[in-house]
């Protein structure tokens, strides 16, 4: 389902956008700003005009995917594994007497405080969100209930929301990422956080249940990554949903969720989805996959690319981003599509365009980056050479048919953290990196940065949700509007020095555009 569109087509919805963001505070204070670089110190004022709000799958079903898919971005330091009790087992208070919280230990909580704090320096956009809120709080009266992962960076987030006037209750939106140390860290400062590292399935349940199901507390907005937060509320308790103002979603799957609750008539609360932010898309998307798919591909194999074949699966914005990587270390890389358009960019920019029967017994190297389900089958597998390295980029573990691996003939080797060796009967092996789920977030970490833009992406439709005038948002999803989008960018550039060109008058009217934007019309593809 399309995301809804006012009639009278691209023109009238950027009119509308326009008229509406006036009509929203924050959004004035974008409209205004001088658009070379944000000045947070004069923007301060601008958040007192907020207004000041004081009152106001079935369960059966598995772990979502990206429960399971997306393992950690940044693993735990001090994983404590040789610690067997498990925390719903202990009773721990912080240092103010409170237990309101479940944590690993939260004795922890000094050395997540300096993870939290490294997190901050590379999260300047956030932060100066933060400054604001010393003026009239943003989120003042907001009850927000999180699952999202649980690293330094989104301890940034929610420390912010928090600032910016919020309570927060939070669960981690995967049983395997959360840094306990972050998390015992957020408990010292007070948030009601239920997370460890190593969540059983029923521990994953049952600390979302204990941030939704509190005596006294209700939450009014749900920010969830992947879809399992809101799913637990519409099964157990959708009453809640009345004092709901909003969801804000992240991902892909549980975005794609929303669009069939929405199309089923089942969406109850105005929706917003992030994932198809142009800044997180591409962030996420494109430059975070062309740093990251070095990283994990080094540490785990210390592999070298020079003069290496890979083969890329996939040229959408993760496939673009690890072929301009790959490319620039040297290796020859050959690219697989069912896309003639991408195919065609894949060649413009110095691609061979192959299918993958053709290449499979040369090439070293195969990552999968099509979100689709078997992109590389056991055929496939069966005619690579020895040593060969496949793994996934994609969102879920489906594009390897590594179920297929699972059988009497082959061996499997455990070699390294997330990498198994598949031994065939005459000794070839196949070197499998983390069972085929996302190899940057499995193997390695994701700048900080990146994740800057998201939080700050996130920060800001959970203020325009709260801070929306009855009627704005219907029952369906939306995009937050393109303004907030470059407003997302603005933030950004001051970190690279970066200025940039004011339109003269004259421009502006040559051009048909007001000059502090938006810039682009909707259906612009960056
Ligand atoms: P995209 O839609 O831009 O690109 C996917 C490309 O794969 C498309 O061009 C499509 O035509 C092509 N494709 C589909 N089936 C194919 C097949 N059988 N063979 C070859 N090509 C095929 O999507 P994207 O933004 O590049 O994301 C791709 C996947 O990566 C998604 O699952 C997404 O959720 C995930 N993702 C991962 C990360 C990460 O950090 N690893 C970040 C963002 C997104």
């Amino acid at each position: 389902m399309s995301v809804p569109e006012p009639a009278g087509g691209e023109e009238a919805k950027q009119a509308k956008e326009a008229e509406d963001a006036e009509k929203f505070s924050f959004m004035a204070t974008v409209t205004k700003a001088p658009k070379k670089q944000i000045q947070f110190a004069d923007d301060m004022q601008e958040f007192t005009k907020f207004p000041t709000k004081t009152g106001r799958r079935s369960l059966s079903r598995s772990i979502s995917q990206s429960s399971t898919d997306s393992y950690s971005s940044a693993a735990s330091y001090t994983d404590s594994s040789d610690d067997e009790v498990s925390p719903r087992e202990k009773q721990q208070t912080n240092s103010k007497g409170s237990s309101n919280f479940c944590v690993k230990n939260i004795k922890q909580a000094e050395f997540g405080r300096r993870e939290i704090e490294i997190a901050e320096q590379d999260m300047s956009a956030l932060i100066s969100l933060r400054k604001r809120a010393q003026g009239e709080k943003p989120l003042a009266g907001a009850k927000i209930v999180g699952c999202t992962h649980i690293t330094a960076q989104t301890a940034v987030l929610i420390e912010t929301l928090c600032a910016l006037g919020a309570q927060c209750r939070w669960s981690a939106c995967n049983i395997y990422s959360t840094q306990n140390e972050v998390a015992a860290a957020l408990a010292e400062a007070g948030v009601a956080v239920f997370a460890w590292k190593g969540e059983s399935e029923d521990d994953f349940w049952w600390c979302i249940d204990r941030c939704v199901n509190v005596d006294g507390w209700q939450a009014n907005m749900i920010l969830d990554d992947g879809g399992d937060l809101t799913h637990w509320v519409y099964k157990k308790y959708p009453n809640i949903f009345k004092k709901i103002r909003g969801i804000v979603e992240e991902s892909v799957t549980g975005v794609h969720r929303l669009y069939q609750l929405s199309k089923a008539g089942k969406l109850c609360v105005p929706a917003m989805n992030v994932n198809d932010s142009v800044t997180k898309q591409k962030f996420d998307n494109l430059y975070c996959c062309r740093e990251s798919i070095l990283d994990g591909l080094k540490r785990t194999t210390d592999v070298m690319f020079g003069g290496k074949q890979v083969v890329v699966c996939g040229y959408g914005e993760v496939g673009k981003g690890c072929c301009a990587a790959l490319k620039a270390l040297g290796a020859i890389v050959y690219v697989t599509e069912i896309d003639p358009i991408c195919a065609l960019q894949a060649c413009m920019d110095g691609f061979r365009v192959v299918k993958l029967s053709e290449v499979i017994r040369q090439v070293d190297v195969v990552i999968t980056c099509t979100g689709n389900k078997n992109v590389v089958t056991r055929e496939h597998l069966d005619r690579m050479k020895n040593s060969c390295i496949v793994c996934n980029m994609g969102h879920s573990n489906t594009e390897i048919d590594v179920t297929s691996l699972r059988t009497p003939e082959l061996t499997w080797e455990r070699v390294r953290s997330q990498v198994d060796h598949v031994i065939w009967p005459d000794g070839k092996r196949v070197v499998l990196l983390a069972e085929g789920r996302l190899l940057n977030l499995s193997c390695s970490t994701v700048p900080t940065f990146v994740l800057s833009i998201t939080a700050t992406t996130q920060a800001l439709a959970l203020i325009e949700l709260y801070n929306a005038p009855e009627g704005r948002y219907k029952q369906d999803v939306y995009l937050l509007p393109k303004k907030m989008d470059e407003y997302v960018a603005s933030l950004h550039l001051p970190s690279f020095d970066a200025h940039l060109t004011e339109l003269t008058d004259d421009q502006a009217k040559y051009l048909g555009l007001n000059k502090n934007g938006p810039f682009k019309p909707n259906y612009y593809r960056y």
